[in-house]
């Protein structure tokens, strides 16, 4: 598996190979779901590339990023492990340079990121589509490779993609869990010992939402869901029915929609979404 810290470096590497290259953009402290989607990767390009790069510009002031987990060295093994075949992990000087107020980023289209996570982490999407523009063009991937789990980032990315005329295919991986159902996440190793058993109520308060009958009304359901784990000690941003391709929010019940919910237990912010079947 090759490293490369230095994007001229990852560009000849990417110029010299033939065939093609499959991208997955983490923040490390790799999981299982990074790896299904390396896995996922795999079956679909002839080389997969890993970036590990926690990106400042995506964090909020009063937001995780000192404290957000960094495991490089046995990010590695685990990339190494899951067959990728490079891996992509700049220094902060590398990706950006100069005054933070006065760069050059993206504005992601505010239909879809002004709502849900983006009504409460000002600039956070802006700062997610900016590092992987740049990602993109480092490493002229022909597929990028994103996880549902992170729902409307990924349809985001993909629609900067599209609307950016990006040469690059953008593909969704299903979000892992735990055994009791909790969603695979770098933050889940910093929930309070005490809380981790609340935790997967997030992902059981969705999939209930996700059985109720078409037709019914979402808000009601949602404010009963919202209600439930603030009770157990949720602080809730928002649980909404969203169209799963505009994420506009729908006010009833329908097959192929799709609930999100964000909400932070002990201080930790946890996101997930379920479709309705
Ligand atoms: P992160 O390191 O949190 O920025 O995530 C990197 C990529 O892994 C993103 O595309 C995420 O959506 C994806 N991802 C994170 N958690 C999971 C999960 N539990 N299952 C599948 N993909 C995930």
């Amino acid at each position: 598996m090759k490293l490369f810290r230095d994007p001229a470096a990852l560009r000849h590497w990417q110029r010299q190979e033939g065939g093609s290259l499959a991208f997955v953009p983490t923040m490390g402290n790799l999981h299982e779901g990074h790896l299904s989607l390396v896995r996922l990767a795999r079956s679909r390009a002839d080389r997969v590339l890993a970036s590990i790069y926690v990106n400042p510009l995506q964090f909020g002031p009063e937001e995780d990023f000192a404290r957000y987990p960094r495991t490089p060295a046995e990010d590695l093994l685990k990339l190494r492990e899951s067959g990728c075949h490079a891996v992509f992990l700049p220094e902060d000087a590398v990706m950006y340079q100069g005054d933070r107020a006065d760069r050059c980023t993206i504005l992601p289209p505010p239909g879809l990121a002004g709502g849900l996570c983006g009504a409460f982490r000002p600039g956070h999407f802006s700062g997610v589509c900016t590092v992987v523009l740049k990602l993109l063009h480092m490493a002229t991937p022909d597929l990028l490779v994103l996880g549902e789990k992170d729902y409307q980032q990924y349809r985001i990315l993909e629609r900067m993609a599209r609307d950016l005329d990006l040469p690059v295919h953008v593909l969704a991986g299903p979000t892992r869990r735990e055994a009791d159902g909790l969603a695979l996440s770098s933050r889940n190793g910093l929930l309070p010992p005490e809380l981790r058993p609340m935790a997967p109520l997030l992902a059981a308060q969705l999939r209930e939402l996700a059985t109720l009958p078409e037709g019914g009304e979402a808000r009601e359901a949602a404010s009963l869901g919202m209600q439930n784990l603030q009770d157990a000690g949720f602080k809730m941003d928002y649980l909404e029915l969203c169209d799963s391709d505009s994420l506009a929010p729908l006010a009833r019940i329908q097959p192929g929609a799709r609930w999100l919910a964000a909400g932070r237990l002990g201080g930790v912010r946890l996101i997930d979404n379920m479709v309705v079947a």
